[in-house]
């Protein structure tokens, strides 16, 4: 934690974050799981498959930000506990939201990375209460924040003195209505020029079709992306939520093995995006 990786974009050195022994920032990095965690056996089945593809950390929500009230909002403890027992299981590190600063607490006895999602990018009071906390956090961009609001908000955890922030690009709201957001490769290179935190890329929510976030995974890796976060789901139509944009282990099976050619391929032949 803390020290310096490799030489990026803007020339500084890049700050690496240490996740279970994973240096993100220098180490690429898969993050793979269900949009929510919905059950243990739904939870722990895609965790052994996603590890087996290659994945190096799970994700899975138990606190749901949804837009309705009315929709499922996450199974709270007992998803924590579930995802407390697929690291036990597949000794994947675990990436899960805390939506609320009251949560840290309980979120941190499970959690090798805090998400802080995209509707949460401006909780002041939640990134102050994530500068305490010796842990890493996943920084997700507000959907119209732009880059400078974005670098703003892992100021407010960094300066409260936890240094290790990744930030996550998960799409954009614009005029666009073929893509559930558009996905805004350009600010990988950008964030790297301006700040030396890793960016990894959402290609699920960033597109919000299963369809098209095979060849976002690749445009994300030619981008310089640090890590690819991707939604995998046993049967994502009869997901809990955000159905239409989770690989099925199948799916992710057939492109984690791309993804990390991609990446060797590229760093092989001396090409730094
Ligand atoms: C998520 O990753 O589960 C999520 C809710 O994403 P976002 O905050 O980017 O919408
Ligand atoms: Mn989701």
């Amino acid at each position: 934690m803390g020290q310096a990786g490799p030489v990026g974009a803007g020339g500084g050195p890049r700050h690496t974050v240490n996740v279970a022994g994973h240096e993100v920032g220098r180490d690429f990095v898969l993050v793979a799981g269900p949009c929510a965690v919905e059950s243990e056996e739904q939870t722990v089945g895609v965790a052994r498959r996603v590890k087996a593809a290659g994945a190096h950390m799970l994700r899975g929500g138990a606190y749901k930000p949804r837009t309705s009230p009315h929709d499922f909002q996450g199974l709270g403890e007992e998803g924590l506990r579930i995802l407390g027992v697929a690291r036990a299981e597949t000794g994947l590190p675990i990436v899960t939201e805390v939506m609320d600063a009251r949560h840290i607490e309980t979120v941190l006895r499970v959690a090798d990375v805090l998400q802080v999602g995209s509707r949460n990018m401006q909780n002041f009071t939640l990134l102050r209460e994530l500068g305490r906390v010796d842990r890493p956090v996943l920084l997700k961009r507000g959907m119209s924040a732009t880059v400078s609001e974005w670098l703003s908000a892992a100021e407010y955890i960094l300066t409260g003195g936890n240094e290790d922030v990744i930030l996550c690009e998960r799409g954009i709201r614009t005029f666009e209505t073929c893509t559930r957001n558009t996905l805004d490769l350009s600010v990988v290179p950008v964030v790297k020029e301006q700040s030396p935190l890793p960016v990894i890329v959402d290609p699920s929510h960033g597109t919000g079709r299963a369809s098209i976030v095979r060849p976002m995974c690749l445009a994300a890796v030619a981008a310089g992306a640090d890590g690819l976060l991707i939604e995998v789901h046993p049967a994502p139509s009869a997901a809990s939520s955000d159905r239409d944009q989770q690989l099925t282990p199948d799916e992710f099976t057939a492109l984690a093995p791309v993804v990390l050619r991609l990446v060797t391929h590229l760093l092989n032949g001396g090409v730094q995006p």
